[in-house]
C-alpha cells in the first residue's frame, strides 16, 4: 500500500464489484477486490445481457444511473476489446397499448425509432427499434478484471463470512455481493429471481439474426440476442421471483424455445451449447448508500435484472458518496 493514499476494499468481482473498484481507481483511490467467484463463475456471467432497465428500483435513480451507463457504454463501445458495442433492439408488443416505452424516450431520440411494419414478426402490432449496448459478458468481464489489474488493482479470493471482519483502520469497504449480501447483512428484502437462458451457435450471416424482446405481452419474457463477437445467440428468458432452485428445468427450456421461435421461428434447428440458470438480486429498491450501523461501509447491491444496465451510474454514485464525506 503506498503511504497517503486512500484505500478501498470491494467486496465481490461481479459487474457491480468490478465496476466500483474501476470508478474508485480513476478518482485516485488504491482499490482491492475481496472474492468468493471470479468470471465466469459469477452471476453476472449468466446475464444476457444488454442494457436495459428491468426489474431494479427505484424508477427515477434507475433512469439516472441507466443513463450514465449508457453513455460509458457507448465510449466503450469504440474499443472493440471491451466486448461492448451498440445494436438496434426491437422493443415488441402484440398490441400497441402493451408498449410502455418510459426509459426508452429518456435516451436521445436518435436512439429510437417505431419499427416498421415489415420489420415486425408475425403476430406483433407495433415495436420501438432501440439502439442500445449489447454487453458480451465472456469478453467483457476478462477485460474488466484487466483493467483493474493494470491499473494496479490486487483481487484476493475468500469467502467473507462477516462484513465487520474486512474492515480496517483508514479503509472504507463496498458491498457488492449481489444477491450472497443478504446473509452477509441479514436483508430481508433481498430475494432471488431466477433467470434462464440457452446459448446458441450461429451458423452463418443470416438476413434473421437481429436483437429481439417482448417484455410486455402474452408472450413475455422472450428475447432473442445475437453476439456479433463469439459467434454465440442468447435465447431468454424466465423471471421466476423466489425462486432459489439451480437447476434449469424441462418447462424452462420448452417454455424459453416455444417464446422465441414465435420471434424467429427459423431459431428451431439452433445448435445449442450450453443452458444457464442465474439468480438476480431482486430487491424492491437497489441498496445503494452508507450502512447504519458500520462505519465506513457502503452498500451497492440489489441490482436485479439490471446489474449491467446501471454498473458505471451505480459506481459513480458510491464515488460521490465517499467524495461528499471527504472520507
Ligand atoms: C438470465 C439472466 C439474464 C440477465 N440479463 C441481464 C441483462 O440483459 N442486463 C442487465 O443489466 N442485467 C441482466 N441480468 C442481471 C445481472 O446479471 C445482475 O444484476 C448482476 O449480475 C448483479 O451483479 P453483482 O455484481 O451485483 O452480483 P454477482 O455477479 O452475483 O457478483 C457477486 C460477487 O460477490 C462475491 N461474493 C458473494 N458473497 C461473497 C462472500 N460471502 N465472500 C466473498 N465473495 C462473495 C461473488 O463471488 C461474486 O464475485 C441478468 C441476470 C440473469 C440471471
Amino acid at each position: 500500500m503506498q503511504a497517503g493514499k486512500k484505500t478501498v476494499t470491494v467486496l465481490g468481482c461481479g459487474v457491480s464489484g468490478l465496476t466500483t473498484a474501476i470508478c474508485l481507481q480513476r478518482a485516485g483511490y488504491e482499490v482491492e477486490i475481496v472474492t468468493r467467484e471470479l468470471s465466469p463463475f459469477t452471476t453476472s456471467d449468466k446475464a444476457a445481457a444488454i442494457w436495459f432497465p428491468f426489474a431494479a428500483g427505484p424508477a427515477d435513480k434507475v433512469e439516472q444511473w441507466s443513463r450514465d451507463t449508457y453513455l460509458e457504454f457507448e465510449k466503450l463501445s469504440k474499443n472493440p476489446d471491451s466486448g461492448v458495442y451498440l445494436v438496434e433492439l426491437f422493443l415488441l408488443a402484440e398490441d400497441v397499448n402493451e408498449l410502455e416505452p418510459g426509459w426508452s424516450l429518456s435516451l436521445p431520440s436518435s436512439s429510437w425509432r417505431v419499427a416498421e411494419p415489415a420489420e415486425l414478426p408475425a403476430g406483433y402490432e407495433t415495436a420501438f427499434a432501440i439502439k442500445i449496448p449489447l454487453i458480451e459478458t465472456p469478453i467483457y468481464l476478462p477485460f474488466l478484471v484487466s483493467r483493474f489489474q493494470e491499473s494496479g488493482g490486487t483481487i484476493h479470493m475468500r469467502t467473507v463470512t462477516c462484513l465487520e471482519g474486512l474492515r480496517e483502520p483508514g479503509r472504507l469497504v463496498v458491498n457488492c455481493a449481489g444477491l450472497e449480501a443478504r446473509t452477509l447483512t441479514v436483508d430481508a428484502e433481498l430475494y432471488p429471481i431466477k433467470g434462464n437462458i440457452i446459448t446458441g451457435k450461429i451458423q452463418g450471416d443470416e438476413p434473421w439474426l437481429r436483437c429481439l424482446v417482448d417484455d410486455a405481452g402474452e408472450n413475455r419474457l422472450a428475447y432473442v440476442l445475437p453476439r456479433k463477437r463469439t459467434g454465440d445467440i442468447i435465447l431468454g428468458g424466465t423471471a421466476m421471483e423466489h425462486d432459489d432452485s439451480p437447476e434449469f428445468g424441462p418447462s424452462e427450456v420448452s417454455g424459453i424455445y416455444e417464446r422465441c421461435l414465435k420471434l424467429i421461428p427459423e431459431l428451431k434447428d439452433l445448435p445449442v451449447i450450453s443452458m444457464d440458470a442465474g439468480l438476480r438480486p431482486g430487491r424492491k429498491e437497489i441498496r445503494l448508500g452508507w450502512d447504519a450501523e458500520l462505519k465506513g461501509l457502503i452498500h451497492n447491491y440489489g441490482h436485479g435484472g439490471s446489474g449491467f444496465t446501471v454498473a458505471w451510474g451505480c459506481g459513480r454514485a458510491v464515488l460521490e458518496l465517499i467524495e461528499k464525506a471527504g472520507a
